[in-house]
Order: structure tokens, then sequence, then C-alpha cells
């Protein structure tokens, strides 16, 4: 979808995202400095390393991660990313999000964990003393490295609870580390005051849903789309308020669903579950908030009023106090009440 093509109310209204991976959010721009800096000769200029990102299958997206990591090597780099990354954010007038950050992920650096972490967080800090958004950090434990490192993780990250960093949250392969693995670490952080989020029901079905609400006890699921497989869950969804971090795009490029046509975000709003609107890696996944919010609108033909309740969820949804949830809310609905007004 090219930019001009979004319709004007799309890109002015407050946004709100809650499924963001920072390592995957990263501007082109940005990496394009970076491998100049480093005097890199693999791509010359910004277009030919977006047609390095356009990505063929899951394979090339796990190599492109790799790829893309290697040329971040000192703090000012991290710091410097999440502050462009946030501003971007920003200039899409998205006022509030949740990232996810997960620190491990650059051992080629040789920078401490608490080295990137400080840096992140510190790039957090200054894109909001300079633009009207604020972010919380959420860390992203990986299934694959198992249940030890887990906990060895959330421990190194606790002392940065509260000081950017607002929960924790699990991915990695969902088909063969189950959830329920992580059950202790859960059972830790949530004791310490971690909010909790969980990717599942993406590569794996509904029985990953399952185990993510009921042994991990996740306030939110990651995009757990493939709840739809089963209707007991869909009903608890709904009862119990979970809400799913949806991302179409991604589900789409991952290959989840052939298309939007088989995507069941509109199963799942219409049947009112808690559902939100994310990009998940957007440059990765040739995505951003914007685009995402008008693929839905323009293939479901949602209404303003549907526009506003899916930023309101989200601002419902999120991990932010009771006060600071009233004041979000009350600015997206004043946003909506002067379009009205307008009209
Ligand atoms: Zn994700």
């Amino acid at each position: 979808m090219k930019k001009e093509n979004i319709p004007e109310i799309i890109r002015r209204m407050p946004k709100v995202e809650l499924h963001l991976h920072l390592e995957g959010a990263f501007t082109f721009e940005f990496l394009f400095g970076l491998i100049k800096k480093y005097d890199e000769q693999e791509v010359k200029s910004i277009d030919e390393l977006k047609q390095k990102f356009i990505l063929k299958d899951f394979q090339h997206f796990i190599e492109m991660w790799f790829w893309k990591n290697k040329f971040f090597r000192t703090a000012e780099d991290f710091e410097e990313s999440t502050y462009q990354t946030i501003k971007n954010l920003s200039l899409q007038n998205v006022i509030y999000s949740e990232a996810f950050f997960s620190p491990w992920d650059f051992k080629l650096s040789g920078l401490t964990v608490e080295a990137i972490t400080e840096a992140t967080i510190s790039g957090i800090r200054r894109a909001e003393s300079e633009y009207p958004i604020k972010c919380g950090l959420i860390v992203d434990i990986v299934r694959d490295h198992g249940s030890d490192t887990a906990m060895n993780r959330l421990n190194q990250i606790t002392p940065y609870l509260n000081k950017g960093i607002i929960g924790l949250g699990l991915g990695g392969n969902e088909r063969d580390f189950p959830a329920s693995d992580f059950k202790e670490v859960f059972r830790e952080a949530r004791k310490r005051g971690f909010r909790l989020t969980a990717h599942a029901g993406e590569a794996a079905g509904p029985e990953s849903v399952w185990s993510a609400i009921i042994d991990l006890q996740a306030e939110r699921i990651g995009h757990g789309v493939r709840a739809v497989e089963d209707p007991h869950l869909v009903d608890y969804l709904i009862k119990k308020e979970i809400p799913l971090e949806i991302c179409v795009t991604s589900n789409i490029k991952t290959k989840v669903f052939p298309s939007i046509q088989n995507h069941p975000f509109n199963t799942f709003f219409k049947k009112d579950v808690k559902v939100t609107i994310n990009s998940d890696d957007p440059p990765m996944f040739g995505s951003d908030i914007t685009n995402e919010l008008e693929l839905i609108c323009s293939e479901y033909n949602y209404s303003d009023n549907e526009l506003e309740k899916l930023t309101s969820t989200a601002v419902d949804v999120s991990f932010l106090s009771n006060n600071e949830k009233k004041k979000y809310s009350n600015l997206i609905k004043s946003f909506w009440e002067e379009r009205n007004i307008s009209l």
C-alpha cells in the first residue's frame, strides 16, 4: 500500500501499538546510516537495502534478522536506533506503545546486556522528551533457549523493572518448546511485578493459547489467531476478556494464513474478542501500524466508530496504570468527537 492512498483520517488518528519488536522496527534510513558508518559495502543505497528485506520465506526472515544485527555495535547505535524508531511511531501519531526487546540477540556487539538495556531506555526517554509519545518495554524471552536461561535473563533484567521495563513476554518456537516449561519463570515474574504476555497460537494451534493462559497466566496473547480453531477457546477469551495482539500482515507473510480474506481478525472483532491491531516487525514485513489500520479498514469497511473502538480497546488492555489509561482514552475520545463536529 502506497502511503498516498492512506485516508487522511487513518494517518491523523491517535494510535496505540502493543506488539512491536524493537529489534525488528528499525528505520531503513537508520540501518543504512549504520552500514555506511562501519564502511560496509554490502548495500549501496536505501532502495537496495529495502529490496534485501523483501522476504521470501521464514528462513529468509531469520537470515535478515541476524544480518542486520551485526551492524549494531556500540551503545550509541542502540540508543539512536531506539530514538529513531520511537520518533517514527510518533510521526505516525502513535501516542503509546509497548515494545518487545531482546538485548541477548546482540552477542557479536561485545556489549553487555546492561549496556544495551540502558542505551535502549535512554533512546526511549530522549524520544519521549521530544515527541508526544510514551513507550514501555517488554522483555522477550525466547522459548528455544530453555527455562534456566529464561530465569537467568529474568534475574538480569529485574533491576530495570519500572525503570523502562514493564513486562515479560515469551517468543520463539512454540511448536517445540511448550509454554508449560516456563511456568516457574512467569510465576516468579508476576510475583516481582512484571506484566505478562506470551506469543501463542501463531505457529501452533489452540492448545498453545490454552497453555499460555492456564500455565503462564498471560494477561495478553501475542497473535493468538489460531484460537479461531477452537470455539470453546474463543468463548473463553470473550468471557475472561483476554486480549489478542493481532498482526495481520505478519501472519500473512509468515504464512499462518494465505491472505487477509482467510484471516480471522474480523471474526474476533465482531464477536467482541478484545483484539488490537499491531505491526510486529514493520520494516521486515513491509508494513507499519498506519498500513495495518488501512489494510483492515479497507478490507472490512470499518466505520469511524469501529476505528475508535480498536484504539480505545488497545488503551484498555495496555499495561498502563488506570490514571494513564484515563488520560489516553480522553485523548482518543476528544480526537473523534472533534472529527464528528467537523463533519
Ligand atoms: Zn511478535
